[in-house]
């Protein structure tokens, strides 16, 4: 690692091609225990750089010639594009799952409820896989998304008795009704804030 971070400094300066007197290089290199790293251990971190296309090593050398070597940065090391690149992947899918329909997918429906703990959001009664239905917290009527975080999951009287109101307004009429302690009204009031802003990240990929 010291070793390419050493040659990259070379890079940085401008310089591409490399030309690496191996003694040199050890003295201004010091190992873990503070010495100058020896020839043996140079040569091994050179051939293991070469080995993972870090750098590249010049073979076309006229006798005589002291090893040249091409640095690459990282961003132009295989391994590590390769890696860039999964990563991207995992996060496209995410995203793309944020903005999938939760609402008319069954299976996709009982991911929602488990996520809820198996209760209704507005009053936390414990429902079963057959008997909770799912809410839009921005309402359907008024451009709501079938995704999955503007769904909650709701009890057939909250979800009949809130109709087209408004989540959090819905929320405290529960509370105010005694269906709610003050401190699980706080809670499922934090939750509903988390979705929303998730749910209007969503919104602005969508559009
Ligand atoms: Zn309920």
């Amino acid at each position: 690692m010291s070793i390419y971070y050493y040659l990259k400094a070379y890079f940085e300066e401008g310089q591409r091609n490399i030309t690496v007197n191996l003694s040199e290089l050890g003295e201004n290199l010091l190992s873990d225990i503070g010495k100058p790293m020896s020839h043996d251990v140079i040569k091994r971190g050179i051939n293991d750089l070469v080995k993972l296309n870090i750098i590249y090593k010049n073979n076309q050398l006229r006798p005589g010639q002291v090893n040249e070597y091409e640095v690459r940065l990282p961003s132009e090391i295989p391994e590590v594009i390769d890696m860039i690149n999964a990563d991207k992947n995992i996060s496209i899918e995410k995203k793309n799952e944020d903005l999938e329909d939760f609402y008319t997918n069954p299976e996709k429906r009982i991911k929602i409820f488990e996520r809820d703990n198996k209760k209704c959001f507005y009053c936390l009664c414990e429902l079963q896989n057959n008997t909770f239905y799912l809410d839009h917290i921005f309402p359907r009527a008024k451009g709501g998304e079938n995704y999955k975080f503007n769904l909650i999951t709701a009890c057939k009287t909250c979800n009949s008795k809130k109709s087209d109101k408004d989540a959090e307004t819905f929320l405290l009429d529960s509370y105010r009704g005694g269906l709610l302690t003050q401190e699980e009204f706080m809670n499922q009031k934090v939750t509903l804030k988390n979705l929303t802003e998730k749910y209007k990240e969503c919104k602005s990929i969508g559009i």
